[in-house]
Order: structure tokens, then sequence, then C-alpha cells
């Protein structure tokens, strides 16, 4: 049986959450009790800060998340449905695949806006940031997700590399709009399929997409020639025009 874990924000859901402004916040908040970061050329992202705080100033990281839950409950207030969401989790759950959510949101914002919007029934298990030690692109999240659909973490498997350990859900890919749900990905050695991702941004961070989704509605068709019928993958794809293997995007 195939798995298909989903990232949430601007995979499942459009928020006006703004992650350039939460961490635009987070380093302000930093600077004023610990003095400037050094200057660089790319802005400093949010886990980067969120873990700087949690190496570099232990004191300061409740006030950094603070900051973080505060604009992801304004967001989430204001969440809508991606258009195809309902359609690519009901449907991959109707093709025989079990579904799952891998986020960087926390759980208590995150539960409430499952609900609300019909996605809660059609997963069968939920990731947050409560649940895992470091934010995607670390692939740490995955752990959870591995120990739930059935990996078995046998002594052999424990002392071998992370595909290995991971290898009950080796008939997964992981769905989103990001580079950091495609390194996650890779990190676990799990296929990446892009919806809405910005080409160049995972070129620069070495992230190949499997195939690229411009249609969310059709990621069940595209499930379904993956995994074929008896859950092995397939590396056949027939998606008409809304989505295509590797080069460029329709
Ligand atoms: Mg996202």
């Amino acid at each position: 049986m195939g798995l298909c874990v989903f990232d949430l924000d601007h995979t499942l859901i459009r928020t006006p959450l703004d992650l350039a402004a939460m961490a635009a916040d987070m380093r302000r908040l930093i600077e004023r009790e610990r003095g400037p970061l050094p200057d660089r050329p790319e802005r400093y992202r949010v886990f980067e800060l969120v873990a700087w705080s949690k190496s570099q100033a232990p004191d300061l990281e409740r006030a950094v998340w603070a900051i973080a839950l505060e604009h992801e409950w304004r967001a989430m207030g204001a969440a809508a449905l991606e258009p195809g969401a309902l359609d690519a989790v009901g449907g991959a759950r109707r093709a025989g695949v079990q579904t799952a959510l891998w986020t960087n949101n926390a759980r208590p914002v995150t539960l409430p806006a499952l609900e609300r919007l019909g996605l809660a029934p059609l997963l069968d298990l939920v990731v947050t940031r409560d649940d895992m030690t470091a934010l995607k692109p670390d692939p740490d999240g995955w752990r959870i997700i591995a120990e739930h659909f059935g990996a078995r973490l046998d002594a052999r498997a424990a002392s071998a590399d992370t595909a290995t350990r991971f290898a009950g859900t080796r008939d997964a890919v992981v769905v989103g709009d990001s580079w950091v749900d495609g390194v996650a990905a890779a990190a676990v050695g799990v296929p990446f399929v892009a919806y809405g991702a910005r080409e160049a941004d995972l070129t620069r961070h070495g992230v190949t997409p499997v195939a690229w989704l411009s249609d969310l509605a059709r990621l069940p068709e595209w499930l379904t020639a993956h995994f074929g019928f008896q859950g092995s993958p397939r590396r056949s794809n027939r998606l008409g025009s809304h989505c295509h293997d590797g080069h460029g995007r329709t």
C-alpha cells in the first residue's frame, strides 16, 4: 500500500501566512536582545532563526516561538483550501493510498483548520512541529511517519543508514510546494512531487521532483500510475497536460 505525505501551507491550504514577515519579526527580537546577526545576501529563514535561538540563546526560544504562533493564528483563521485539495487527499484514499500531513505548523493551530476545511477525516496521520525535534528541511518528522506506518526498527535496521531504517515506508511520496519539503524528502530517500513550486528554488537546493503537478486534483491519477495496483512504485506517468515528470513545468 502506498503512502502520500502532504505539506500543508500552499500545498493543501492557502493562507496569508507570510514566512518572510515572521522571520523578520524573529530576527528583530533576536537582534534586540543579542545584537546584530551576521549580514548575508539571503534572508534568514524561520527554521534557521529557531535553530539559532535553540543553540545560541535558549532563553529566547520561547519568545521566538511565540512570534511564530501569533503569525500562524492570524493566517490560519483566514485559511482556505487549495483548489483540488479535497480531491487530492480523498482521491488518494480512494485509490488505496494512505495519507499523512507533515507540517512545520503548530498542532493547536493546524488541527482546527483541518477540521474546518474538511481535511481532518481524510488524513491517517498528522505530524506537526510539536511532534518533531526540528523543522523541515530537517527530516526528523519522518521518524514519526515511519513509526506510525509500521517501519520495523529492528536491531539490524537501526544500525543501517536512514533510508534502510525507513524501509517500511519505501512506497511513499511527499507532495509539497517548497524546496524544504523536497530536501526533507530526499534526506529519507522518498520521491518528491512538486505542486506550485518555484523551479529555480528547487534547483538551487538540489531538489529534483519525480513529478510536477499544476492541478492537485490530478494527484490520485498520478498516484495510481506511480504505485500501480500492488503498491509497488513504478515510474510510469500518464499525466496529460497538467503535470509531467522532470523538466520544467507545464
Ligand atoms: Mg508549504
